[in-house]
């Protein structure tokens, strides 16, 4: 992928600023499309939206309009001039598609999974100029993920792009698919070049969270959201409790914040490169430290080989969680943080203890 240039699209779409991509999870009656296309026009975004061929967990429920939504969208494209996006799952999809002018064709996080899936839709686009979008794959696989951008890429599609929607997960969380927002920043990092957008609905799975996550992928970068607009909400046939009313969205858009990603202030680059020795500094400490506590460990290993002793310890462990716990409290550092990093650590313990057995087995034998 690295001869892609993404045909610079993301700029000729939304200039120097944030792309919005919004409108209704999914297209339902054409009135509905058509008075979401107005509302999020002219509360400021760039493309229109909107589910055709819904993929559903359960069979029985709404699973979308089909081919006549893209003449609904046609007829807003007419209307408002704006640009339209459909999620496509099949070359069907993508033959319809094309025939109705969509401009924008975007891969779902179902399909994105599967690459027979995807070459399919790749063999689809060939030789098609318009701009695909690749969201993440539902687990958390970048290598899937880029897998699949680079099949679209080999077809020869160039305005490509990344969309970020999160990652399903049977953890008791608050959003609906967990953002795990350093794979998007991984992509980010090995195609730099490649517009990445977030899509803070699916994450969040309610209306009320979509603007602070949407803020936190702009302040780490992305160039752009998918916001699922919808004039009532409430009363969507799929995704009601995460989709917003175009005039939220408008109140929403000039609210974001856009981060400098380059500094230039000496006076600030100064302070930068201070902070950041003393912060290289503690991290070097910080593996020094590990260092110590891995021979420490080495050293309680050998004693219980020796003594026969079992390597995990219930009672230790609890005991260490909990101080570790408490001490995390005292000095105001995030409690899940401290109880992830411990675990880690713990298991980084019991790992290394079996090595010291495993070594002291094979030379008493
Ligand atoms: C959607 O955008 O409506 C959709 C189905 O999303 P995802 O593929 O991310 O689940
Ligand atoms: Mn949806």
């Amino acid at each position: 992928m690295t001869h892609t240039n993404f045909n610079n699209w993301l700029e000729q779409v939304a200039g120097k600023g944030i792309l919005v991509i919004a409108g209704p999870c999914s297209a339902e009656t054409e009135e509905q499309v058509l008075a979401t296309a107005r509302g999020v026009k002219q509360a400021g975004a760039h493309i229109l939206r909107a589910g055709i061929w819904k993929p559903r967990t359960r069979p029985g429920n709404f699973e979308g309009v089909g081919a006549i939504g893209l003449k609904w969208m046609q007829r807003a494209k007419q209307e408002t001039g704006m640009m339209t996006a459909v999620e496509v799952a099949n070359p069907h999809h993508v033959e319809l598609a094309l025939q109705h002018d969509i401009d924008v064709l975007w891969i779902g996080a179902r399909t994105s999974v599967n690459p027979f899936a995807v070459q399919e839709i790749a063999g689809a686009l060939r030789g098609s100029d318009k701009i695909v979008l690749v969201k993440n794959p539902i687990n958390p696989d970048l290598a899937l993920w880029i897998g699949a951008l680079e099949r679209i890429a080999k077809a020869g599609i160039e305005k490509l792009g990344a969309i970020h929607r999160g990652f399903s997960s049977y953890k008791k969380m608050p959003y609906r698919n967990e953002p795990l927002w350093q794979i998007p920043i991984d992509l980010k990092t090995r195609f730099p070049a490649m517009p990445l957008i977030n899509d803070p609905s699916h994450i969040s799975g309610k209306r009320e969270n979509v603007f602070d996550i949407a803020q936190t992928a702009i302040q780490l970068l992305f160039d752009g959201v998918m916001i699922e607009t919808h004039i009532d909400p409430e009363n969507a046939w799929s995704d009601a409790r995460q989709q917003v009313t175009p005039d939220m969205l408008k109140e929403m858009i000039p609210k974001f914040v856009t981060p400098k990603d380059k500094v230039f202030n000496p006076d600030l680059l100064k302070s930068f490169k201070i902070l950041r020795k003393e912060i290289d500094d503690l991290d070097t400490e910080l593996v020094q430290l590990l260092k110590n506590r891995q021979d420490k460990i080495e050293a309680i290993g050998r004693l219980k080989f020796k003594e026969n002793v079992a390597i995990y310890q219930k009672e230790r462990w609890l005991d260490i969680l909990n101080k570790a716990i408490k001490n995390a409290e005292e000095n105001n550092i995030n409690r899940k943080f401290i109880e992830q990093l411990f675990r880690l650590l713990h298991q980084e313990s019991l790992k290394l203890q079996h090595q010291v057995f495993n070594a002291l087995n094979t030379k008493n034998k």
